[in-house]
């Protein structure tokens, strides 16, 4: 502390900022990225890509430089799509990641205070808790059952223990147990510690940085449909080959012709643009669900969202606001409505205490334990008063100034001496304070937790007087049953003074009485609540509250909770079988704790269920990391807890959470309309040219239009569906299953289908053209125009997976569609009617009434295929129903 010219209590702010400029800010170094020329590379490293580059040098080496020519800017307008929506979906994510800021509570001008931690110096005094992350290079000051977690530095898994005692200077990094290194992870206890280094200086800074945090876009359905791609890809060179061999020696035709048949087939049924349309759609769902709080930090987790069954959630702060106000409170025997609004410090009691009999010497007590067995603290800001710690604890801080005015001073008159902080696992927190009478332990918690602790009980005058447990239970029913959370409170003035511990408390405490607190659902969760019940997705609660409360809320926020509540003592003597139907049945889960998350998790997922799961403190980590779906609170989680969890919401709302369930379906959807486009159509092309070769027809579209066709037909109706918004009906179907395959026999069928379709109406026409004007320039521009408002009237049908697509809506389309078709029009004007293009295409103008034939049969086609998809749905089998 000398050497860093430091003290106990820390810095002042301006010794802080003149530290800052000296040794920068705590930040860590980034492991440095690719190069971007290797990035742009990497998008021609793909098989698919191969395939088209020696297809390009055959052609160019057969004399055909135009072909070659389309070829290669198919190859490189494809990577430079995917190069620029990558680094997009990559400067997304980065920025994500600053949206999660990391925190540090350090003592400043003597005051403990929340700052970032980029701003900590050398010199800082910290504290930390059990699930924070350590801020920088400390040496512990107070250590109290610190364990850290110091994978990151030393590889070793298992956390180690912290102590306060020096090690001998040469001790191994692992043996520095009076030292927390900066990135390790706090899995245990509580510490204060001095900051000796930051930024590049720390253990890790030395090390090169974290690796950067950014994965690549990959998930398991775009590493299953690159495989698929690439098995696609040998299944038309060998089907290209066959029909190569045929072609020159069965039907003796020209090598030269018949290969540029074979690579205008390849390129047409090589879906090159597939993978990178797919990353797109991913990366603007990452994007989009940012933008709705939902904050993806490991990419699978989009596409499991669209397929969650069950979301399982916390009630505080997620389907409440976590805006807490003391409403009533019930002390010897005698209810006193509270008045007052948020945190305000300004409000009263009805009826007010002196009118009712009662001594002032119980709500004394009562008072003391709620503000000086209290870490939160209330601050004003022109009329606004805010809370700073725990909402609950701010509230009952107001409530004791309502009652007796001045808060701080009843701090400062009555300092904490010893403090048993609050943990979930024993539901209450005490400390010791100085008294008049020497000092004065006081309590408050869950009630059975402090009734458990009481032996006696105040009377109305403030004497010690026998404790009626059933009287108090029903109370607590009482406020309850309202939705309140009810807090017990209790003191004694006899514990002898050693440290508070639970097994001292037994049987020494003296209640004093109960407080109710309202915490109002949050309007949005209901409303997000109905939604995914519409969607065929269980919501359940798993609270630490009580259990009456826990009913009362799920109430109001239309949970369903005919299937009753079970709480966390019914569930441990429940075995794992038996736990099965009762979580499948249960949608109140009430007093949990976080290894009971785990226990249901695994209940649902044995099921076969898709299980989204939100948590906040260290503990729930295990069940975060086994669920489908981890959610962690961005506001009030623990940095374990989100270190856990693919995802983590912004707002800690439950709203997001269905927001970013409705984004993953969207997103699933488009990826399936992509597929269900581009593999039909690109069969449909591929027919044309198969069928021609077969049969040794004349080629109703010649090698180059069909590279043209794929050129400018992929690059913008693709695009255009990976940005389809949501379709009305998607959050009205049920989950999809976990092992639904995107490529199943409907769209088998539906490849068919477009074969046919496509092959019948090219040819079609094209006879049709032929016979009438003898021109086979003309008899293939129109059969080539044919086969691009096929492909558009194909888009306009897969733009509904989810109910017809001849609906005004469905006609009216989007933005993005009809820039794509714009473009789309354009190019086939230009093509059509351009001598220029004309020369290079060998195409002819069409006069009105071959432009009608082609846009007919373009109407047609969809008239097809809007009345054969009803009949093959209707032979579908039903999917299972969720209830
Ligand atoms: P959720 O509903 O989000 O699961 P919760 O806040 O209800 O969480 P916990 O934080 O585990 O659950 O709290 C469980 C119980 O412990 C609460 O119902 C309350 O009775 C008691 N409790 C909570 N916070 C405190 C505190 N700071 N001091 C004393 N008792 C507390």
């Amino acid at each position: 502390m000398d050497a860093l010219a430091s003290s106990p209590s820390g810095l002042s702010s301006q010794q802080a900022s003149v530290r800052l400029e000296v040794f920068g800010h705590n930040r860590t170094p980034k492991a440095p990225s690719t190069p971007l020329v290797l990035r742009f590379l990497r998008h021609f490293h793909n098989a698919l890509i191969y395939v088209l580059i020696a297809a390009a040098g055959i052609t160019w080496w057969l004399g055909h430089p135009i072909d070659t020519a389309v070829i290669l800017f198919v190859v490189i307008a494809n990577a430079v799509i995917g190069f620029v929506q990558e680094g997009r979906a990559e400067a997304a994510m980065q920025a994500i990641e600053s949206l999660l800021p990391h925190k540090a509570v350090a003592f400043r001008d003597g005051e403990k205070v929340t700052i970032d931690s980029e701003a900590l110096v050398p010199g800082d005094v910290v504290f930390i808790e059990a699930g924070d992350r350590v801020p920088a290079d400390l040496r512990l000051l107070e250590a109290n059952n610190l364990q850290v977690q110091e994978a990151i530095l030393t590889g070793e898994s298992v956390p180690v223990d912290k102590a306060i005692v020096a090690v001998v200077e040469a001790a191994a990094l692992a043996d520095r147990a009076s030292l927390a290194f900066s990135g390790t992870l706090a899995t245990a206890g509580q510490a204060k510690g001095l900051v000796v280094r930051t930024g590049p200086n720390t253990e890790i800074g030395q090390i090169g940085g974290l690796i950067a945090g950014v994965d690549r876009l990959q998930t398991p359905l775009l590493t299953q449909m690159n495989a698929f791609a690439k098995w696609l890809t040998l299944l038309i060179l060998l089907i290209g080959s066959g029909l190569l061999a045929f072609g020159v020696f069965i039907r003796k035709a020209d090598f030269t012709e018949t290969f540029m048949s074979v690579v205008g087939l390849s390129v047409a049924a090589i879906p090159e643009g597939l993978p990178a349309v797919l990353t797109i759609s991913m990366a603007i769902g990452v994007r989009a669900m940012a933008g709705k709080n939902a904050i993806v930090r490991r990419l699978p987790a989009i596409e499991t969202l669209g397929a969650v069954s069950v979301i399982c959630t916390d009630k505080t702060g997620t389907l409440t606001r976590n805006e807490m106000m003391a409403s009533t409170i019930w002390i010897a025997s005698k209810t006193f409505d509270v008045t007052g609004e948020g945190y305000a410090p300004i409000g009263e009691l009805h009826p007010a205490p002196p009118d009712s009999g009662f001594s002032e010497k119980a709500m004394d007590h009562l008072v003391r334990a709620a503000v000086l067995c209290n870490d939160a603290t209330l601050t004003e800001d022109s009329g606004n008063w805010i809370a700073n710690g725990d909402p609950m604890e701010a509230a009952l801080f107001a409530l004791g100034c309502k009652i007796k005015g001045d808060g701080d001073a009843l701090r400062i008159e009555h300092p904490r001496t010893d403090v048993l902080p609050f943990d979930a696992a024993h539901r209450f927190m005490a400390t010791r304070n100085r008294s008049e009478s020497g000092s004065v332990v006081y309590a408050k918690g869950a009630p059975e937790a402090i009734l458990s602790l009481c032996s006696n009980a105040t009377s109305p005058d403030g004497k010690p007087d026998s404790l009626d447990k059933e009287e108090i239970a029903e109370a607590v029913r009482q406020l309850a049953s309202r939705g309140q959370r009810v807090l017990a409170f209790a003191y004694s003035e006899t514990l002898a003074e050693d440290a508070i511990s639970i097994e001292n408390l037994q049987g020494q405490l003296t209640f004093v009485g109960l407080v109710g607190l309202i915490d109002p659902p949050r309007q949005e969760a209901i409303d997000a609540v109905a939604t995914c019940r519409a969607a065929g997705i269980q919501v359940k609660m798993i609270t630490g509250d009580h259990a009456v409360t826990a009913t009362a809320i799920a109430d109001q926020i239309g949970l369903g909770t005919h299937g009753g509540v079970l709480t966390g003592e019914e569930l441990e003597t429940l075995s794992d079988i038996d736990l099965i139907g009762a979580a499948l049945t249960t949608n109140v889960f009430a007093r949990t704790s976080p290894e009971h998350k785990l226990r249901l998790v695994k209940a649902l997922q044995s099921q076969n269920l898709i299980v989204a799961m939100t948590g906040d403190g260290v503990n729930d980590a295990p069940a975060l990391k086994r669920a489908d779906v981890g959610i962690a609170m961005g506001r009030v989680g623990s940095e374990a807890a989100k270190e856990a969890a693919p995802v983590v919401l912004a707002d800690d709302n439950f709203a997001s959470i269905a927001s970013a369930v409705t984004e993953g379906r969207r997103v699933y959807d488009n990826i399936t309309k992509l597929v269900r486009w581009t593999l039909p159509t690109g069969g449909g092309e591929a027919s044309v040219v198969i069928l021609a070769l077969l049969l040794g027809l004349t080629l109703p579209i010649t090698p180059i239009q069909i590279l043209w066709v794929n050129l400018i037909t992929e690059m913008t109706l693709g695009l255009a569906l990976a940005l389809e918004p949501l379709e009305p009906k998607t959050m009205d179907q049920p989950p999809r299953r976990r092992d639904a395959p995107l490529l199943n026999t409907s769209l088998l069928w539906d490849i068919a289908v477009a074969t046919v379709l496509f092959a019948a109406a090219v040819f079609a026409v094209f006879t049709y053209t032929l016979d009438e004007t003898g021109s086979i320039e003309l008899a293939r521009t129109v059969a080539f125009n044919t086969l691009v408002v096929l492909q558009v009237a194909y888009l306009f049908f897969v733009r509904y997976l989810h109910g017809a697509s001849t609906t005004l809506q469905g006609l009216r389309g989007t933005p993005a569609v009809w820039t794509a078709l714009a473009v789309v029009v354009f190019g086939q004007l230009v093509v059509t009617y351009l001598p220029m293009a004309q020369g290079i295409f060998g195409t002819s103008a069409l006069s009105p009434k071959y432009a009608a034939i082609v846009l007919g049969a373009g109407v047609a086609g969809f008239g097809v295929l809007e009345v054969e998809n009803p009949l093959t749905l209707a032979l579908k089998p039903a999917p299972p129903s969720m209830d």
